[in-house]
Formats: structure tokens, C-alpha cells, sequence
């Protein structure tokens, strides 16, 4: 007779005990014969481990939702998970009106994003086990937050390996092809849409403030998408100069410094590695830099030509600081560690020729938590740098 429930080895149980929700493909001793959804999950001694997401053709089969054997995965389990992750979010109620109501596995809603813009959702279902809890979760999420109108951005790659089609869809109501949100004191506007990830950046919120608090002087704002810290640097800075290879992210730039008032921000069309080398000959200097590259390293393999590119954008910037200036820098590459974008660093100083010290290393905001058994939770990591 089939069974509904999955069989996991003894190493795919321990990852669970050892608070990772993953169990692979190789570790499925015995498959489900379900579709996606939820399965219970035992052991081969027949130790019942709790509830989990069942994608049938991804490597990460089994996602963990409930080590409660007894748990009933339906509309009102996800209400109550969802409810504790917006919960969550409280303290950012006053200082801005977009960010991650839910970051996945960190909010224990495994392949689940939803960002918030003002009074509209952008919502990703990023594996076949989450897909089919679409209803409840849209359900859930209309009564929790009374959103106006709701998108589905499935238009991301991993949905292929679970073999779900790609397509942006409504789920409610109709989302504005641009929303004005606020971020501590700047407002920009997203575009949930068409926009990178869902619409903007939301994980930088944090750090766009620390740049902007000891921005001064002739700022630089490079890998700026939609001037999101360009915004920040101007409010003191005298100049700013933000730096991105698409017009269509620097056409939203510039209706974002006019949305705040600001007058002082130059937008240049560029190369950033071309840009700043330029930069660099001609003898430039700034006394405040952002560097928010791309994720160079999109999987294992890439990572040392990643680590090359960021270590020449860090060493050129690092060379154009003015004396006292100070260069906020990030990585959004999960592939490159904490560790390793820290020696990245130290190689590029130790290349610059200057003496640069360690003033702050950042995280993630409390909307995106990295849960520390679960590293893949956690991707972005910055420095404030100062140079002598
Ligand atoms: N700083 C932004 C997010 C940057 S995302 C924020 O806080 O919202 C990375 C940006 O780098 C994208 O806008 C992309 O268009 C740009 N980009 C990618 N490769 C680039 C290159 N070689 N030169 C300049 N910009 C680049």
C-alpha cells in the first residue's frame, strides 16, 4: 500500500534536530505518495518527526513546517504563522511603510517572501510545497494586514527546479505599476511589477541610514538602482553622484531625489568597474562612498572570480576616499562568508595603500533574520570603513 508520509535517513533527521528545515532529495529514504503539500515525516524506526512541505522534484525535498506530529497544517496554522512574523515587524511600524512581512525559512515560512509597499503585497512562492498553500496563506495575509491588493512576483528562477511555471500574477485587488513608500526620513518609490526582487531593496534600510549619518561633503553612491542611498547621502552631503548601468533604475533615481526635494543628486549611466577606474586616473577624490554591488557570486563555482570583482570595486574606492572618508560597503552574495568578505577587504586595503580602519560590520535588518542554524537565511553583510 502507498503511504502519504515521507521516510527520512538518519542524517536528514539530524539536520532537522539540528535546527536546519532542509532534508534533500539523497536523504528521502522513502517518498510520499502525495502531491505537493504537506506529508508527515518519520524516521526509519518509524519516530514520527513532524509536518513538512513535500516538493516531489526539487533536490530540497522536504521543508520543515511543524515538529508537532499532531499539527494541522490548514488555514488557521498558517494564520498563526503568519500572525507571528508580522508580529515580528512591530518596531518597524513608525519608521517605515515597506519591508518583509515574511523572510522564509527565518520566520519559519519556508520559500515564502512577502514584502510590504504601503498598502500593497508582492508575494513569492518559491517551492511546489508552498504553492499549494496559496489559498490559505492569501487568505491569511487579506485578514492580517487589510492590504489593498496583493501580486504574486513568481517570475523567479528557483521555481524552476520545482518545476512550477514563471509568471507575475494578482492575487487581489490591483497594485499600482509604482507605489511611494517612506523609509525613515526619504521616501522612494518601488516598482513591484517590473522592479529587482520584488519591487526594491528592502534589506539595506538600516544601513542606508548609517551611510547617511556620516555622509559629508562630495558623495558617491555606486551600484545605486533607484538611488535608494544616493537618497540618504544627499540629505548631508553637498554633492551626490550615484553610478548604475540601467536608465530604467536611474530614471526611477531621478524621480526619487525629485519626490524628496533634493537637489544635488548627478546620475551617470555607467559601468561601475569602468566608472571608478576612470575616477581613480583622474585623480578624483570623495569623501563619502557606497558601494552596493549585485551578487557576483550567484552559486560556488563563481565565487573567486566574485571575490576578484569585488576586491578591484573595494580597492578603487577605497583610493578615492578623501583623508577622513568614509566608504560604506556591502555584499548580498550568500556564497561569500562573513569570513571571506572580510578578507576581501583586508586584501583590498592592504593593496590601496591606505591606512583604512574598521568603524562597523552590518547585518541583516530585523525583518530579514538570519537564523544562525540556518545559513542560507543569511546573505548580506556591509562595513563602514574610514580611511586616514
Ligand atoms: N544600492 C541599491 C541596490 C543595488 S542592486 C539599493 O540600495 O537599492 C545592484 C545594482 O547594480 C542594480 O541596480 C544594477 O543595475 C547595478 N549594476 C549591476 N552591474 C553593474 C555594473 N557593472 N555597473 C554599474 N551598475 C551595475
Amino acid at each position: 500500500m502507498k503511504e502519504s508520509h515521507a521516510v527520512v535517513s538518519q542524517r536528514g533527521a539530524r539536520r532537522w534536530q539540528r535546527g536546519h528545515p532542509w532534508i534533500f532529495r539523497s536523504d528521502v529514504v522513502r517518498a510520499p505518495a502525495a502531491p505537493p503539500g504537506a506529508v508527515p515525516v518519520r524516521d526509519q524506526q518509524g519516530r514520527e518527526l513532524g509536518w513538512a512541505l513535500w516538493s516531489p522534484v526539487s533536490e530540497i525535498s522536504l521543508r520543515l513546517l511543524d515538529r508537532d506530529p499532531g499539527a494541522r497544517i490548514d488555514e488557521a496554522w498558517w494564520h498563526g504563522r503568519l500572525r507571528r512574523s508580522l508580529e515580528r515587524r512591530a518596531p518597524l511600524a513608525g519608521v517605515a511603510d515597506a519591508f518583509r512581512l515574511v523572510h522564509g525559512e527565518g520566520d519559519g515560512l519556508p520559500s515564502l517572501v512577502v514584502d510590504r509597499f504601503d498598502r500593497w503585497l508582492v508575494a513569492q512562492f518559491l517551492s511546489a510545497g508552498i504553492e499549494a498553500f496559496r489559498g490559505e496563506i492569501v487568505s491569511a495575509l487579506r485578514a492580517l494586514t487589510g492590504a489593498d491588493g496583493a501580486l504574486a512576483r513568481n517570475d523567479a528562477s528557483v521555481r524552476s527546479r520545482e518545476g512550477l511555471e514563471r509568471a507575475v500574477e494578482p492575487l487581489w485587488g490591483e497594485v499600482p505599476q509604482e507605489v511611494a513608500v517612506r523609509e525613515h526620513d526619504v521616501r522612494f518609490l518601488a516598482a513591484p511589477h517590473t522592479g529587482q526582487k520584488t519591487g526594491a531593496f528592502l534589506d539595506q534600510r538600516e544601513n542606508r541610514v548609517l551611510a547617511g549619518s556620516v555622509a559629508r561633503g562630495r558623495a558617491l553612491d555606486v551600484f545605486s538602482y533607484h538611488g535608494s542611498f544616493a537618497l540618504h547621502l544627499a540629505r548631508r552631503a553637498e554633492s551626490v553622484t550615484a553610478v548604475d548601468s540601467s536608465a530604467q533604475a536611474l530614471a526611477r533615481a531621478s524621480q526619487n531625489a525629485a519626490l524628496n526635494e533634493l537637489h544635488n543628486i548627478t546620475l551617470v549611466e555607467a559601468d561601475a568597474f569602468e566608472f571608478l577606474r576612470a575616477q581613480e586616473q583622474a585623480g578624483e577624490r570623495y569623501d563619502t562612498i557606497v558601494l552596493d554591488p549585485p551578487a557576483f557570486a550567484k552559486n560556488k563555482p563563481s565565487l573567486e572570480g566574485a571575490v576578484r570583482g569585488y576586491r578591484e570595486v573595494n580597492l578603487r574606492a577605497m583610493r578615492l576616499l578623501a583623508p577622513g572618508g568614509m566608504l560604506y560597503t556591502a555584499s548580498c552574495s550568500y556564497h561569500l562568508t562573513k569570513a571571506r568578505f572580510l578578507e576581501m577587504l583586508q586584501d583590498a586595503a592592504a593593496d590601496s595603500g591606505r591606512r583604512i580602519v574598521l568603524r562597523a560590520l552590518t547585518g541583516q535588518p530585523l525583518d530579514h533574520p538570519e537564523v544562525l542554524t540556518v545559513p542560507e537565511t543569511g546573505y548580506l553583510k556591509g562595513a563602514l570603513l574610514e580611511a586616514d
